[in-house]
C-alpha cells in the first residue's frame, strides 16, 4: 500500500478549509431559517398583555374615533400603517400615551396635523409616550396621526396565542388573519390596550393585492381601485371591542342574503368563503340566519342590527371579530347537526361584543354564556338530547382548579393560564352555573335576567341600547332581583370558590338524609329534587341538610333526577383526571 503524497496531504488540507468555511456558512444559513421561521422574538412584556391599568393620561381622554389604514404585503408578511386616532381631552395632559409592539417602529407622528420632532415620542416597551406641541385642557379635541410598519407578530397557534396567520389557500393565494384576543390590538394599531375602551367608531381601510379581497368589521363603505391594481377596502364600525378589530385577506367569494328581523329590521348578511367552496358556503350561509332568528327570539336583538351579521373562512379556528367573525371549523359535518363553531362566536356578538366584561375576571360573562348557548340551541334544533349531551360533554372537562372568579383585577392572561386562572372552566363551569341557576330560578326569571345583563334593560328594541360593560356582581344583583331572593349563596359558591359543593347522602332504613358540604361550609340552601318510586318530590335543604323518606328500605331513588345542580362527582372527577393530558377543546 502507497503511503499518502504529500500532494494529496495539502489538498486534503485544502478541503477541510473548505468545508469548514462551508460548514460555519450552512450553520449561520441554518440559523437565519430558523430566525424567520420561528420569526419571532418574545413580545415586549407590556405588548404580551392585555387587561393591564390604563395610565393616567390614557384616563385623561375619551378615545372617540380610529381611522386606519393598512397596508397589506402578503409576500413580506408586512404592514404598512397609518392611524389617525380622535381624542375628546377629560383632564389637562401634556402628553398622551397609547400601545404599539415596539416591533411595529414609528416613523411620523402628527399632532392636529403638525408633524413632530422624533425627539417627541418614545416607544418603552410596548407604551408609546408623545409630548404634545402645546398642553390640553378639558374639552379641547386631539388628533395623533401614527405612521408605522414593520413586520407584525406572528401567531404560532391561533387563536390561543395572538398575532398575525400568514397562511395559503390550496391554490396558494395569500390567506391572511388576525386573532389578537390574548395579546391586544396593539399588535397592529396603535391603542389602549384594556377592554374597557371601545372607540366611538372606527373606520378601516385595507390595501390589498389584485385579486384579494379584505372584509372587515361593520358597514363596507366602499372598495376603491388603487393604480397599481390594487384595491382599497373602506369600512366602519360603532364601539367595536379593540380586540375585534380584524384583517382578513384572501381571494374571498361573497354568500350573502338579507335578514328579516322580527324586530322590524332588514340586514345584510355575508359569508366570504373561498374558491371552490361555494355549496359549503351557502349551507352555512343559511345556518346563519337561522341562527340569528333563534337568537334573537331568545336573548334579544342582534346588537349590530345596522350594521351586517358577517363571517369569514379564516386559516384559524375561531374568534369573536365583531360583525365579521373568525370560521375555521372546515364546514365539518356534526351528529349535532349544526356548526358548533360558527355558533359559539356569533354568540360573543351578545356576550362579548354587545355586553363586555368590566375586567378580565368577569371573562365567563363572554365564555361561559357564549358556551351555554350551544346546547340551548341544540335544544331548540333537536330537543331535549342534543341539549343534555352538549352539557355532559361540557361537565366532563371542569377542572375546578382555580375559582371563576377572583374578585380581584386580572389580566386576560391570568384568568386563560390555567396554571394561575380558570382557564378552561370559564366556559364549562360558567356554562354549567347558567344551566343550574335556570334550574334554581325557572325559565322567565334567568331569560330576563340575561336580557337586563346584555341590554342593561328588559325590553331591548333596535335604537333603544347602547354597547355596555357587565360585572359579575352586577348579574347576581339582577338574577336575585328577577328570582325575588338573594342569590348570593348561589354565586360565592360557584363563582368564588375552586370546589364544587358535594352532597352527602345517607341511608338509614326508610330514611335518606342529604347534606350539602361545601368549600369552608359556606351556605347552600339549594334545594334537591328527588324521584321516589317515579314519584318527584322536592327536598328544601334550606340549612343545607334535608330529609326524605322511601316506602320502604329497598325502595329506588334518584337524586336531582333531571340533572339541574352542578355538583362534584366522583365519577367525572376519577375521568377528567385520566383525560387530564387532553387539552379541553375551546375556541376564542
Ligand atoms: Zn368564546
Amino acid at each position: 500500500m502507497n503511503s499518502v503524497e504529500p500532494e494529496t496531504v495539502e489538498h486534503r488540507a485544502r478541503d477541510w478549509q473548505l468545508w469548514a468555511i462551508l460548514g460555519v456558512l450552512a450553520l449561520a444559513l441554518l440559523a437565519i431559517i430558523w430566525f424567520a421561521h420561528r420569526g419571532e422574538r418574545p413580545l415586549a412584556p407590556r405588548t404580551a398583555k392585555t387587561g393591564l391599568p390604563l395610565t393616567r393620561e390614557q384616563q385623561s381622554v375619551d378615545f372617540q374615533t380610529a381611522d386606519l389604514t393598512f397596508e397589506v404585503l402578503p409576500t413580506k408578511q408586512r404592514i404598512n400603517g397609518r392611524a389617525v386616532l380622535g381624542f375628546l381631552v377629560k383632564a389637562p395632559i401634556t402628553r398622551l400615551q397609547f400601545d404599539l409592539d415596539p416591533e411595529l417602529p414609528i416613523s411620523a407622528i402628527e399632532a392636529d396635523g403638525r408633524a413632530l420632532d422624533r425627539s417627541a415620542w418614545s416607544n418603552n416597551g410596548g407604551l408609546v409616550t408623545v409630548t404634545l406641541p402645546q398642553p390640553k385642557n378639558a374639552g379641547d379635541r386631539l388628533s395623533l396621526a401614527v405612521t408605522y410598519g414593520g413586520r407584525p407578530h406572528v401567531a404560532k397557534r391561533a387563536p390561543w396565542d395572538g398575532g398575525f396567520v400568514w397562511s395559503h389557500t390550496k391554490q396558494g393565494k395569500p390567506w391572511v388573519a388576525t386573532a389578537v384576543e390574548g395579546e391586544g390590538c396593539d399588535l397592529f394599531w396603535p391603542c389602549f390596550d384594556n377592554s374597557m375602551v371601545e372607540v366611538g367608531t372606527v373606520t378601516q381601510h385595507v390595501i390589498v393585492p389584485a385579486g384579494l379581497a379584505a372584509p372587515a368589521n361593520g358597514r363596507l363603505l366602499g372598495v376603491d381601485k388603487l393604480s397599481d391594481g390594487r384595491t382599497r377596502w373602506n369600512w366602519q364600525a360603532r364601539r367595536p371591542n379593540n380586540y375585534a378589530i380584524a384583517i382578513d385577506v384572501a381571494p374571498y367569494k361573497i354568500a350573502k342574503t338579507t335578514y328579516q328581523s322580527r324586530f322590524g329590521y332588514r340586514m345584510p348578511v355575508d359569508f366570504w368563503y373561498l374558491p371552490g367552496e361555494e355549496k359549503q358556503a351557502q349551507a352555512l350561509l343559511t345556518e346563519m340566519v337561522q341562527t340569528i332568528g333563534f337568537f334573537e327570539a331568545t336573548v334579544g336583538p342582534y346588537p349590530w342590527w345596522d350594521e351586517k351579521m358577517g363571517v369569514v373562512d379564516t386559516p384559524h379556528l375561531g374568534m369573536e371579530h365583531q360583525t365579521i367573525n373568525a370560521y375555521g371549523n372546515n364546514y365539518k359535518p356534526a351528529p349535532e347537526g349544526f356548526d358548533w363553531l360558527m355558533n359559539h362566536e356569533f354568540s360573543h356578538e351578545w356576550f362579548g361584543n354587545q355586553l363586555t366584561n368590566a375586567d378580565w375576571d368577569d371573562m365567563w360573562l363572554h365564555e361561559g354564556f357564549g358556551s351555554y348557548m350551544q346546547p340551548v340551541t341544540l335544544a331548540w334544533l333537536n330537543g331535549r338530547m342534543g341539549y343534555d349531551a352538549a352539557m355532559f360533554k361540557q361537565r366532563q372537562t371542569i377542572a375546578n382548579k382555580f375559582p371563576i372568579v377572583s374578585g380581584r383585577h386580572q389580566t386576560e392572561e391570568e384568568v386563560y393560564d390555567p396554571k394561575t386562572g380558570p382557564g378552561g372552566d370559564i366556559y364549562v363551569k360558567g356554562s354549567w352555573v347558567l344551566h343550574t341557576l335556570r334550574g334554581l330560578i325557572g325559565d322567565q326569571a334567568f331569560w330576563t335576567s340575561v336580557r337586563r345583563e346584555v341590554y342593561g334593560r328588559p325590553d331591548p328594541k333596535p335604537g333603544n341600547f347602547q354597547p355596555r360593560f357587565g360585572s359579575t356582581t352586577e348579574f347576581e344583583a339582577i338574577a336575585s332581583q328577577e328570582a325575588h331572593r338573594n342569590l348570593k349563596w348561589f354565586f360565592d359558591v360557584y363563582l368564588r370558590q375552586a370546589h364544587l359543593p358535594r352532597l352527602v347522602t345517607t341511608q338509614q332504613g326508610a330514611t335518606v338524609d342529604l347534606q350539602w358540604k361545601t368549600p369552608r361550609g359556606l351556605p347552600f340552601p339549594m334545594p334537591i329534587e328527588v324521584d321516589v318510586d317515579g314519584q318527584r318530590q322536592v327536598v328544601p335543604m334550606t340549612s343545607g341538610r334535608g330529609t326524605f323518606t322511601l316506602p320502604s328500605p329497598n325502595s329506588l331513588f334518584t337524586i336531582d333526577p333531571e340533572s339541574k345542580i352542578l355538583r362534584q362527582n366522583d365519577a367525572v372527577d376519577r375521568y377528567r383526571d385520566e383525560q387530564a393530558k387532553n387539552r379541553p377543546k375551546t375556541a376564542g
